[in-house]
Protein backbone atom coordinates (compact mmCIF):
# COMPACT_ATOMS: atom_id res chain seq x y z
CA UNK A 1 0.00 0.00 0.00
CA UNK A 2 1.56 3.42 -0.81
CA UNK A 3 0.54 6.07 1.51
CA UNK A 4 0.02 9.49 -0.69
CA UNK A 5 -0.46 13.12 1.14
CA UNK A 6 -3.27 14.88 -1.28
CA UNK A 7 -2.92 18.79 -0.59
CA UNK A 8 -5.44 21.07 -1.89
CA UNK A 9 -6.97 24.15 -0.39
CA UNK A 10 -9.64 23.09 -2.37
CA UNK A 11 -11.85 20.71 -1.19
CA UNK A 12 -13.39 19.50 -4.81
CA UNK A 13 -9.84 19.15 -6.02
CA UNK A 14 -8.76 16.92 -2.80
CA UNK A 15 -12.11 14.92 -3.55
CA UNK A 16 -11.37 14.77 -7.24
CA UNK A 17 -7.71 13.30 -6.89
CA UNK A 18 -8.85 11.20 -4.43
CA UNK A 19 -11.59 9.93 -6.64
CA UNK A 20 -8.49 9.13 -9.52
CA UNK A 21 -6.42 7.34 -7.18
CA UNK A 22 -8.63 5.18 -5.43
CA UNK A 23 -7.76 2.03 -6.14
CA UNK A 24 -6.21 -0.83 -4.23
CA UNK A 25 -2.71 0.51 -4.72
CA UNK A 26 -3.12 3.61 -2.99
CA UNK A 27 -4.42 5.33 0.52
CA UNK A 28 -4.98 9.19 0.61
CA UNK A 29 -4.40 11.18 3.05
CA UNK A 30 -6.04 14.84 3.12
CA UNK A 31 -4.45 18.26 3.70
CA UNK A 32 -5.67 21.45 3.33
CA UNK A 33 -2.26 23.42 3.40
CA UNK A 34 1.52 23.17 4.18
CA UNK A 35 0.92 23.60 7.68
CA UNK A 36 -1.43 20.74 7.92
CA UNK A 37 0.77 18.61 5.61
CA UNK A 38 3.73 19.24 7.69
CA UNK A 39 1.42 18.19 10.62
CA UNK A 40 0.42 15.05 8.67
CA UNK A 41 3.67 14.13 7.88
CA UNK A 42 4.32 13.92 11.53
CA UNK A 43 1.59 11.22 12.17
CA UNK A 44 1.42 9.45 9.40
CA UNK A 45 4.05 7.17 6.89
CA UNK A 46 3.68 9.15 3.41
CA UNK A 47 5.75 7.59 0.07
CA UNK A 48 4.84 10.67 -2.33
CA UNK A 49 3.19 13.76 -2.03
CA UNK A 50 0.78 15.37 -4.49
CA UNK A 51 0.48 19.28 -3.82
CA UNK A 52 -1.05 22.57 -4.99
CA UNK A 53 0.89 25.70 -5.06
CA UNK A 54 -1.49 28.78 -3.90
CA UNK A 55 -2.77 28.23 -0.74
CA UNK A 56 -3.68 30.23 2.37
CA UNK A 57 -0.99 29.68 5.51
CA UNK A 58 2.15 27.78 4.00
CA UNK A 59 2.21 27.58 -0.22
CA UNK A 60 3.15 24.22 -2.24
CA UNK A 61 6.74 26.04 -2.72
CA UNK A 62 7.00 26.78 1.71
CA UNK A 63 5.79 23.02 1.73
CA UNK A 64 9.01 21.78 -0.61
CA UNK A 65 11.75 24.01 0.70
CA UNK A 66 10.53 22.92 4.62
CA UNK A 67 10.47 19.26 3.14
CA UNK A 68 13.54 19.01 1.17
CA UNK A 69 15.32 20.83 4.42
CA UNK A 70 14.28 18.44 6.60
CA UNK A 71 16.22 15.21 7.60
CA UNK A 72 13.42 12.91 7.66
CA UNK A 73 11.21 14.08 5.07
CA UNK A 74 13.49 15.09 2.35
CA UNK A 75 13.88 11.92 0.70
CA UNK A 76 9.90 11.70 -0.21
CA UNK A 77 8.78 12.80 -3.98
CA UNK A 78 6.86 16.18 -4.62
CA UNK A 79 4.50 16.32 -7.39
CA UNK A 80 3.11 20.08 -7.80
CA UNK A 81 -0.45 19.62 -9.59
CA UNK A 82 -1.53 23.16 -10.01
CA UNK A 83 -2.98 25.66 -12.72
CA UNK A 84 -0.17 28.17 -12.59
CA UNK A 85 1.64 28.72 -15.44
CA UNK A 86 4.27 30.85 -15.11
CA UNK A 87 7.60 29.87 -16.37
CA UNK A 88 9.33 31.14 -13.09
CA UNK A 89 7.26 29.76 -10.64
CA UNK A 90 8.18 26.32 -12.71
CA UNK A 91 11.47 27.28 -11.92
CA UNK A 92 11.45 28.06 -8.64
CA UNK A 93 9.63 24.68 -7.71
CA UNK A 94 12.08 22.05 -9.63
CA UNK A 95 15.13 24.23 -7.87
CA UNK A 96 13.30 23.56 -4.46
CA UNK A 97 13.72 19.86 -5.26
CA UNK A 98 10.12 19.29 -6.85
CA UNK A 99 10.29 15.57 -8.82
CA UNK A 100 7.96 16.35 -11.28
CA UNK A 101 5.13 19.62 -11.90
CA UNK A 102 2.39 18.85 -13.82
CA UNK A 103 -0.38 21.34 -15.08
CA UNK A 104 -4.19 20.93 -13.86
CA UNK A 105 -6.56 19.84 -15.60
CA UNK A 106 -4.83 16.81 -16.97
CA UNK A 107 -6.50 13.51 -17.58
CA UNK A 108 -6.70 10.60 -14.68
CA UNK A 109 -4.07 8.32 -16.75
CA UNK A 110 -1.54 11.28 -17.13
CA UNK A 111 -1.30 11.56 -12.63
CA UNK A 112 -1.29 7.77 -12.45
CA UNK A 113 1.45 7.44 -15.10
CA UNK A 114 3.61 9.97 -13.67
CA UNK A 115 3.35 8.60 -9.91
CA UNK A 116 3.97 5.02 -10.93
CA UNK A 117 7.23 6.54 -12.88
CA UNK A 118 8.37 8.46 -9.69
CA UNK A 119 7.78 5.55 -7.73
CA UNK A 120 9.50 3.25 -9.42
CA UNK A 121 12.57 5.66 -9.15
CA UNK A 122 12.54 5.45 -5.35
MG1 LIG B 1 -5.19 26.46 -4.40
Amino acid sequence: MINILVVDDSRVIRKLILNILNDENFHCIEAENGIDALEKLVIKNVDLIITDLNMPQMSGLELVKTIRSSEVYNKIPVIILTTEKNRQEQENCLDAGVNIYLIKPLSPEELETNINNLLKKY
